[in-house]
């Protein structure tokens, strides 16, 4: 079969070819049906070296997956050959504390989760591929019913991540009040439908591109803002002096840092979903009083389920465009370039 390959840190991926995964006892292949292209595999290609993260290439990339069941290895009862599915991406050891609530992203059994903190696309092989191997069956969910797996596979990674950041701050998102999303590409846009999907806040979006604007405007963004110097003005003008309850920073750049902690609302949170290598001097006057400031990693089992659910209900759709594998490179060079609106998929 086909794989878009790893090989190397601060290296481009190559497709190759590569035998066909056969699945062990416990264990599926799926037949890719949607790969992700997220912002973070450019990381992975460009930012990260060794020691960054505790696994490393190669692997075939492709964290945010779905398809259909190919094989199933002995003992696997509860899915079947032909029905989609998603891959719950982050694979811990299974046993551990986190890894029973479904926690598998904070696995605390280093030596036996197959990529510790990683996942499949993660210093595992993902989805970027004809087949993934799926070690254990607990990581497929099967899809409900009116959800593609093309459209599925984004909601992984873009809709996970982002839903259990709000999930995580929902007790601050009563009506009346504010959220604020930095960076509306694939997270983002996502984050949006999340926000007036599951609260009654009134949804801010920051971006620095026009067409970002514009597609959070589609997805029920209340107010749009263009981030730089006047976007700290805007939003406390728009809060009318309050400041937003919630700020999910989905770039995590020195300035969008910088600015999520000055429009922070005092007792409010700022969540730093993305891993733009900014950072943020915090000191008791530096940050509003009472402001909790926290990183997010991807989510859990059970926000997945509750996540696909909202995608089947329509409550929450990625607007994604597919490339077929062979032009996966040209995806991931749009999106490095800011020319994808929402998510770009691969569809082998
Ligand atoms: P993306 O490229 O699709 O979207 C990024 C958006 O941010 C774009 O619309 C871009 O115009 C905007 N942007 C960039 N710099 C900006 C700035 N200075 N001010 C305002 N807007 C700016 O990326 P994505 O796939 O949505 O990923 C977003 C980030 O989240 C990446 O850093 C990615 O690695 C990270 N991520 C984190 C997790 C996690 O678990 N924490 C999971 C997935 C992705
Ligand atoms: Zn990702």
């Amino acid at each position: 079969m086909r794989a878009l390959r790893l090989t190397a840190w601060k290296s481009e991926p190559e497709l190759v070819e590569v035998p066909d995964p056969t699945p062990g006892p416990g264990q599926v292949v799926v037949r890719v049906g949607g790969a992700g292209a997220c912002h973070s595999d450019l990381h992975l290609m460009h930012d990260f070296e060794a020691g960054t993260v505790p696994w490393h290439p190669p692997f075939t990339l492709g964290h945010e997956n779905a398809g259909w069941v190919h094989a199933v290895g002995d003992g696997v009862t509860h899915v079947r050959v032909g029905q989609p599915v998603a891959v719950y991406g982050p694979w811990g050891c299974g046993t551990c504390a986190r890894c029973r609530m479904g926690v598998e992203t904070l696995c605390e059994n280093v030596l036996q989760s197959p990529a510790p903190g990683g996942g499949g696309g993660l210093g595992v092989d993902g989805g970027m591929a004809d087949l993934m191997l799926v070690p254990d069956v607990r990581h497929v969910v099967p899809l409900p019913d009116g959800l593609e797996p093309a459209t599925a596979a984004p909601l992984t990674d873009a809709g996970l991540t982002p839903y259990h950041a709000v999930r995580r701050s929902w007790s601050k998102l009563p009506p009346g009040s504010f959220a604020v999303v930095i960076g509306v590409g694939g997270l983002g846009h996502v984050a949006v439908q999340i926000l007036k999907a599951t609260t009654a806040t009134t949804v801010i979006a920051v971006d620095q591109r026009p067409e970002a604007l514009e597609l959070a405007r589609r997805h029920g963004a209340d107010h749009t803002v263009a981030s730089g110097e006047g976007a700290a003005a805007a939003i406390r003008e728009i809060t009318r002096g309050l400041g937003a309850d919630v700020v999910l920073d989905c770039v995590g750049a020195d300035a969008t840092l910088a600015l999520g902690a000055t429009v922070a609302r005092p007792l409010g949170d700022l969540t730093i979903v993305g891993i733009g290598g900014g950072s943020l001097p915090v000191s008791f006057f530096g940050v509003p009083y009472e402001v909790s400031i926290q990183t997010i990693y991807w989510g859990s089992r059970s926000e997945l389920v509750e996540v696909l659910e909202l995608g089947a209900r329509g409550l929450v759709q990625p607007q994604i465009t597919t490339y077929p594998l062979d032009e996966a490179p040209e995806a991931y060079r749009k999106l490095a370039a800011g020319e994808v609106a929402g998510r770009a998929v691969v569809v082998p």
